[in-house]
């Protein structure tokens, strides 16, 4: 029988745990190949967990970041097992130490053929164009370093991008050194002097990073956060009791007003019962992907338009010792904070200007040596210059969803072509998938998309055997 072939491009968390569940897979032997392809020096961390620092925490306890969503304790017990159980503030690690569990997972699946036959091998580049495969089904992958590689399904599991560039035109500071456009690069803070001004737009889990990597490097300099909203992650309560499920009172509301209705009701009960409001929003999240699928598109867009920003920042929270630092840091006056949004940025002598405008205000002037994008991640794919998602983008096999979340698929994450029709071979897995169910990028909802995947191309697999099989 031929020798199948399933090509994951991109080994961060979802693409490597999408081949870890390849190789999970039971039932007969398959005749399966899986190329995983990853430019970074090992599979496995990806973009979030390849810190390289020891302040960089997980913003999720431990307890809820198995790898496997049917052993809870995996992530625990790997900790306690490896020794490496002491990189834990509380019940919240490092991501360094992340980033090593899903190295030893991966690279388990990697040394071994795996018993269900699945041989997984790692390509050390990156896929710069998939094209449909000239002499049948399937595509051809070709990588950076030349190879050209055949494969009957292949996984975009490309996950987060840098955050797009702060300004409308000219971008002329781009190349300068004191503008730092992507936060996560490995040495990111290393060329910031301890007595230089800093300027960071955005005030969300990235800031709370680098602020925390300044501090610990002794920077003494003038500190400056821009954000439009002005707010801060909350700080997590790992403890908190769990709050009931009330999805039963949210089914088949399809507006965003009749849910903040519902959801405000039960916060307001919780608060009378002395609970916290966090456990009332952790007890929608299974749901969300339906609360979300509910509404019309243009509800989708009112709660992008007016609520997306309070939701990040109830929803994505700190652990409680990072919000502490950033409070104090408030506080003392160490951070200054200023509303508005960078509207220019102009390279000067002493560094950066930066104009910061905000409706109703005069424009603001501030002079930074360096400014940190720390806004997000970039997931509008309309925007993305990444050649593999400019290439499929163009060659209309790739569809960015019109609210900017990420790609357009079918229920199993198949890719959607210009004309609506779903791919038999391309599929994604990942924060990509936001636009179908809103909450794609924690670790426990793609560790289950990882799963669900699997399963898929594993059917997909028996179907192109039984196919062969038929016509031989
Ligand atoms: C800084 C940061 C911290 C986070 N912390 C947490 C946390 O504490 N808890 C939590 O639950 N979630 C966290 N997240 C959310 C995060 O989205 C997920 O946990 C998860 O890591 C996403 O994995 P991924 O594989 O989809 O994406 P990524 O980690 O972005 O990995 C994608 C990989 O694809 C590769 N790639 C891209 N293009 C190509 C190409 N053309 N060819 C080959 N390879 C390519 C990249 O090199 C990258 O390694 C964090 C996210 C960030 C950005």
């Amino acid at each position: 029988m031929q020798r199948r072939s399933i090509t994951i491009i991109g080994g961060g968390f979802s693409g490597s745990m999408l081949a870890v569940q390849l190789a999970r897979l039971a039932g007969q032997p398959y005749h399966c190949d899986v190329h995983l392809i990853e430019p970074r020096p090992a599979p496995g961390p990806g973009l979030a967990y390849t810190a390289r620092r020891s302040e960089y925490l997980l913003n999720v306890p431990c307890k809820a970041l198995s790898a496997f969503p049917e052993e809870p304790d995996h992530f625990q017990n790997w900790l306690r097992v490896t020794g490496a159980a002491h990189t834990c503030q509380t019940v919240f690690c490092t991501r360094q130490s992340y980033g090593r569990y899903l190295q030893q997972l991966v690279g388990q699946v990697l040394e071994w053929p795996a018993m269900n036959g699945m041989n997984c091998q790692w390509h050390n580049s990156s896929a710069l164009s998939v094209e449909p495969d000239p002499a049948g089904p399937g595509a051809v992958v070709r990588l950076r370093n030349g190879e050209l590689i055949r494969s009957d399904l292949v996984v975009l599991a490309l996950g987060n991008f840098p955050p797009a560039l702060p300004t409308p035109p000219p971008h002329d500071y781009v190349r300068h050194p004191g503008f730092h456009g992507s936060p996560w690069l490995s040495g990111a803070l290393s060329s910031i002097k301890s007595t230089d001004d800093v300027l960071l737009l955005g005030s969300g889990l990235t800031a709370v990073d680098v602020l925390l990597g300044l501090r610990a490097d002794g920077h003494q300099g003038r500190l400056t956060v821009v954000s439009q909203h002005g707010r801060w992650p909350t700080a997590a309560v790992p403890d908190a009791p769990a709050y009931p499920s009330f999805y039963p009172e949210l089914a088949g509301l399809n507006t965003v007003g009749e849910v903040m209705r519902v959801v405000r009701r039960h916060v307001a009960a919780a608060q009378a019962q002395g609970l916290a409001w966090q456990p009332v929003l952790d007890s929608l999240r299974p749901d969300l992907p339906r609360i979300w699928a509910g509404w019309p598109l243009a509800e989708q867009a009112r709660f992008l338009r007016h609520l997306a920003g309070m939701w990040s920042v109830l929803r994505h929270r700190s652990p409680p010792g990072n919000a502490a630092t950033i409070e104090e840091l408030l506080a003392s006056g160490r951070v200054q904070q200023l509303r508005g949004r960078a509207r220019q940025l102009v390279p000067t002598d002493d560094g950066l200007l930066v104009t910061i405008s905000r409706a109703g205000q005069p424009d603001r002037q501030v002079t930074a040596r360096h400014v940190i994008t720390c806004t997000g991640p970039l997931l509008d794919y309309r925007r993305i210059q990444e050649p593999l998602v400019v290439q499929l983008r163009e060659a209309g096999r790739l569809v960015p969803d019109p609210l900017g979340l990420g790609l357009l698929t079918d229920v199993n994450g198949a890719l959607l072509n210009a004309d609506g029709r779903a791919s038999g071979t391309l599929f994604t897995i990942g924060p990509s998938r936001r636009p179908a169910f809103f909450e794609s990028t924690a670790v426990p909802e793609l560790r289950a998309q990882a799963v669900t995947l699997a399963r898929l191309l594993g059917q997909r697999l028996r179907q192109l055997e039984h196919s062969e099989r038929t016509e031989a």
